[in-house]
């Protein structure tokens, strides 16, 4: 799959349109989602053009790969939700309904999270 640099990730990521930041160093990027689906709901992006998981841990310099979950525990351990925990979830592709085509990983917690897949 092709990037499209005109999703709203990408939009974010040239500052076209806001979001609600939470952390950014020169690998990565987090906001909280605009729907929550938790008391705590993040989403890490980063700042390259990957669709997806398998598009990023293809084709991304390692460097990029490395300050990418750098920045996921970062913002893990900063929100303080190393204990009681919190869950890491990305989407890829339509039978998982990913909805933008940037790879993005959500942070989900500050609640009991359930079981692991919903039905
Ligand atoms: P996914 O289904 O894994 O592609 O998730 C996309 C997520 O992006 C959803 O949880 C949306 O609520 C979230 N989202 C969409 N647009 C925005 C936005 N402008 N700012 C923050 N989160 C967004």
């Amino acid at each position: 799959m092709t990037y499209d640099s005109e999703n709203i990730f990408a939009k974010i990521l040239r500052g076209e349109i806001p979001c609600d930041r939470v952390y950014e160093d020169e690998f990565a990027l987090a906001f909280h989602d605009i729907n929550p689906q938790a008391p705590v709901h993040i989403l890490v992006i980063p700042k390259g053009d990957y669709v997806s998981m398998t598009d990023f841990s293809a084709n991304a310099p390692a460097e990029l790969i490395a300050g990418f979950f750098r920045a996921v525990g970062h913002v893990a351990r900063e929100q303080g939700l190393e204990q009681p925990g919190y869950r890491i979830l990305a989407n890829s592709g339509s039978d998982a309904h990913q909805e933008v085509p940037h790879l993005h990983i959500h942070i989900f917690g500050g609640r009991k999270l359930g079981p692991m897949l919903a039905r």
